[in-house]
């Protein structure tokens, strides 16, 4: 008798019937240009989870590690002619083998009983502040992770930030567990931006991850846990924009939130009224910037290039904000890097689990930067962010690695990220 294929896979069941075998996605995808095994490209794995569909294969330890040799950028996605979605066959893929070979224990155990938590999360990264390595970096066991900061945003920025004088608006704002935990000062900066436009910043307290550690890592049940937390604490609030500067979490609500509540699904409708407030962050200051007007940017003098943020790129198609919002600075050289769409090496979970091959398309990447000859390079994203300042670290090579808020921080206020912190309203 057939097995009866969850609803995830199903969806995957139909977008790997859209495939051609054309092979167009190869080119882009940065782990099959490392390894160039064609078991590691987009082609392959397709191939492979069609042949476990059908029972041709056995699950393995070895389709498994076949499915972890992914970035998740999506890269593979926004070059198909065919029109394949693979957000909905990688996450599928990932959630299929897990049921059939499980997960290591560690593996289980983060995503389970330390991510949903604020304390045993806090706990985790409290030990983490301790752990050796360098001033981007822990050392887990010889995986590199990024460094806790000291404080956390939840402590520098108060629930509710009132502007001064007449109020624009009121947004929800969801900064992301890596700026929360990682890069705070971007939190801040992001939130003090939208406050001198005149706009109240929700940050509300009782929000959690978005879900994508683990369900990126085939988690659906933990990852849909999170997502209903976050649904119930946002559409709770009276606002009608949701926020996130971290383009991952951004990417999530809006597509990979689709898979985890589909139309039918008992959590739909509260799913479409938090869908319906979620705007591109950079794309709505922007916006405001240009209807407020009240903004004075001086002029900087830097000669940079951007790197485009996978999930910024290929998830949300909105490439050319972090370039739109540059523009408001004076004074600023913007010269196109060959390669700027190609993956940092980041991918999350992949940049722990294969860190040779992380850093090898990390360096491939900088190699590219510095035949730009700019000695900044501009991100959309928190986990580019930490990618390619530690690797320019450690390779040694002079390349100041910033995200956009960071410039326009910088343009508007200064280089002091001293003012990281926000007296409570
Ligand atoms: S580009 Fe699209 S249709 Fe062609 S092999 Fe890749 S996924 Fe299949
Ligand atoms: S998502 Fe990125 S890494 Fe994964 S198969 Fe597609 S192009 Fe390759």
């Amino acid at each position: 008798m057939e097995k009866e294929l969850s609803p995830h896979a199903r969806a995957a069941a139909i977008e790997i019937a859209k495939c051609t075998s054309c092979g167009l996605c190869k080119d882009v995808c940065p782990v099959f240009n490392l390894s160039r095994r064609e078991a590691e490209s987009p082609r392959g794995k397709i191939n492979l989870l069609h042949a476990l569909m059908e029972e041709a294969l056995d699950p393995s330890e070895t389709s498994v590690d076949i499915f972890n040799r992914c970035l998740l950028c999506y890269a593979c996605q926004d070059a198909c002619p065919a029109g394949v979605m693979t957000e909905r066959i990688w996450i599928s893929a990932r959630e299929i083998l897990a049921d059939e070979v499980g997960r290591p224990f560690s593996k289980s155990f983060f995503l389970q009983r330390v991510l949903p938590g604020s304390f045993s999360l806090g706990l985790a990264l409290a030990i983490g502040r301790r752990l050796p390595g360098s001033e981007h970096s822990v050392n887990l066991k010889g995986r590199m992770l990024p460094r806790p900061a000291s404080n956390r945003l939840d402590r520098l920025l108060p629930e509710i930030l009132e502007p001064e004088g007449r109020v624009a608006g009121t947004v929800a704002f969801f900064p992301g567990c890596m700026i929360n935990e990682v890069f705070p000062y971007l939190g801040v900066q992001a939130a003090q931006i939208l406050v001198s436009l005149g706009y109240r910043v929700v940050t509300p307290s009782a929000r959690v991850c978005c879900g994508a550690p683990a369900f990126n890592n085939g988690d659906m049940g933990t990852g849909r846990k999170l997502a209903e937390q976050n649904l119930e604490v946002f559409t709770a609030l009276d606002v009608d924009t949701v926020l996130s500067p971290d383009a991952t979490c951004g990417g999530a609500f809006t597509h990979e939130y689709e898979m985890l509540f589909p139309a039918g699904s008992q959590w739909r409708s509260t799913y479409q009224i938090f869908r319906d407030k979620v705007v591109n962050f950079g794309e709505f200051l922007e916006r405001i910037i240009v209807e407020q007007g009240v903004l004075a940017f001086k002029p900087l003098p830097y000669y940079l290039t951007v790197h485009d943020s996978c999930h910024l790129k290929y998830l949300q198609h909105k490439a050319n904000i972090p370039r739109r919002l540059l523009d408001f600075i004076p004074g600023l050289k913007v010269v196109e890097s060959p390669q700027s769409g190609l993956c940092c090496g980041f991918g999350g979970s992949y940049s722990v689990y294969f860190p040779n091959e992380s850093k090898a398309i990390s360096r491939r990447k900088l190699d590219y930067l510095r035949q730009s000859q700019s000695n900044m390079v501009v991100v959309g994203s928190p986990g580019c962010l930490w990618k390619l300042r530690s690797e320019a670290a450690q390779s040694g090579l002079n390349l100041r690695v910033v995200h956009y808020l960071e410039l326009l921080w910088e343009s508007l206020v200064g280089q002091d990220k001293s003012v990281a912190s926000v007296s409570s309203v």
